[in-house]
């Protein structure tokens, strides 16, 4: 399947390549690395400024209304810059956005759409929970009880992106007693500074500029009219706003192996050994060889989703299949990679060591690599193995 960018789209992208370049050094990149647990508030004007959080918003909201394809375009330079930023951008085109425009009252959407638009709201979805990810159905404690004419909410979550910034969390509850676990879930707008809400720092190595932090709810209350979508149906609502996620996820990788890419080819022909450029060595070709077929074959795939999503056809197991195809080239890519810096490849001057220690994170987040093998499966008729 072969989808031919138009002129716009090209345009799009050189735009989007050309500001990375520009804002995203290496040195400034490898600076907040280092010394920021979010990308600074002046990078987050910058980006507001070419109009990034307008992307994914409806037009009649004061977006731009682009489609999946397009934001595969102005995301993937990002990711191959820094996965932090790109996360920390991407949140709001992943999670804020999504769940109030596909759930949200006539109401909601006209108070927050055009401030997420405006770049004003920082948002993050907090769905993980200490009790297990994979199996989050069995696994959700976090309680909503109705009280008067408020919710208030009592549990935990672990490795919730971007909430020690955000202004609001949407935040996934458990509120039907009674109910089998899929039927059970309701999902919420928290305001991000509510009393009982504390915040935990969970140091990682990977995407030092991008934290993901665990958050206490203890008698948090807020409005009733808080409830986005139907109550008890938060499952399935849930199901259907975060599938696209897989789309960046893949775009992730790619990005990753791009940049790995990129970088060992200029190494092997400048560094020298024995008398010559490295890249003569066969085995080195190799590696380079299957980073180069890994990013097509991930592209492919990943453009044919967004594609397939964007026209309202089923996209399920396409996604899952970039995902994995994605995550798993990428690791391959940074393994391989180290291997042709030799000694510099763990070295902290080179970007290397930082796109090993950043791949780890997406052969488990969103969805294992184990799972999404699982849902495509699921699709060909075999047994899934969570509740
Ligand atoms: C940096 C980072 C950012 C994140 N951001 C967010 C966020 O913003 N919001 C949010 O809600 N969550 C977020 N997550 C959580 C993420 O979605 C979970 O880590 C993920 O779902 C895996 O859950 P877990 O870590 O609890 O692993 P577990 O569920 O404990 O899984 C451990 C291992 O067991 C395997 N396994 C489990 N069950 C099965 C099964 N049935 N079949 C086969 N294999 C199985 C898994 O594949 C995995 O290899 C983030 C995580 C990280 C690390």
């Amino acid at each position: 399947m072969i989808i031919e960018l138009t002129k716009e789209q090209k345009m799009l992208q050189k735009e989007m390549q050309r500001f990375c370049k520009k804002e995203l050094t290496p040195e400034y990149v490898a600076w907040m690395d280092e010394n920021v647990n979010f990308p600074p508030q002046e990078l987050w004007d910058k980006f507001n400024e070419i109009g990034y959080f307008r992307a994914s918003i409806p037009e009649e909201y004061g977006g731009d209304g682009l489609s999946w394809v397009d934001l595969m375009l102005i995301q993937e330079p990002v990711f191959k810059a820094s996965m932090s930023v790109g996360m920390a951008m991407g949140v709001n085109h992943a999670f804020g956005g999504p769940f109030i425009k596909h759930l949200g009252t006539e109401e909601q959407k006209r108070e927050f759409l055009p401030k997420f638009a405006e770049g004003k709201l920082k948002t993050c979805m907090a769905l993980t929970e200490p009790g297990g990810g994979t199996d989050i159905l069995g696994a959700l404690s976090t309680y909503a009880v109705e009280k008067d004419d408020r919710w208030v909410i009592n549990g935990e979550k672990v490795f919730i992106t971007g909430a020690h910034v955000a202004d609001y969390m949407v935040v996934i509850c458990k509120t039907e007693e009674n109910e089998s676990p899929s039927k059970s879930l309701s999902i919420f707008i928290v305001p991000a500074k509510s009393d009982g809400i504390t915040i935990s720092k969970i140091p990682k190595i990977s995407c030092h500029h991008c934290d993901s932090v665990g958050i206490t709810f203890k008698d948090v209350e807020i409005p009733k009219k808080n409830i986005l979508g139907a109550r008890g149906k938060g499952w399935y609502q849930l199901i259907d706003v975060l599938n696209p996620e897989r789309i960046a996820v893949a775009l992730m990788g790619i990005g990753l192996m791009q940049a790995i890419y990129d970088e060992c080819l200029a190494y092997v022909k400048q560094r020298h050994a024995f008398g010559g450029p490295i890249s003569r060595f066969q085995i080195l070709q190799k590696y380079l060889a299957d980073m180069a077929i890994n990013i097509e074959n991930a592209r492919n795939l990943t453009y044919k989703a967004a594609w397939l999503c964007d026209h309202g056809r089923p996209y399920h197991v396409e996604t899952n299949m970039a995902k994995v195809v994605a995550a798993e080239g990428a690791m391959n890519a940074a393994v391989y990679g180290a291997e042709i810096f030799g000694g510099y490849g763990i070295c902290m001057e080179y970007p290397i060591q930082r796109y090993v220690r950043d791949t780890f994170q997406i052969q488990f987040s969103p969805i294992s690599n184990e799972m999404a093998r699982n849902v495509i499966m699921q699709f060909q008729g075999l047994p899934k193995s969570w509740s």
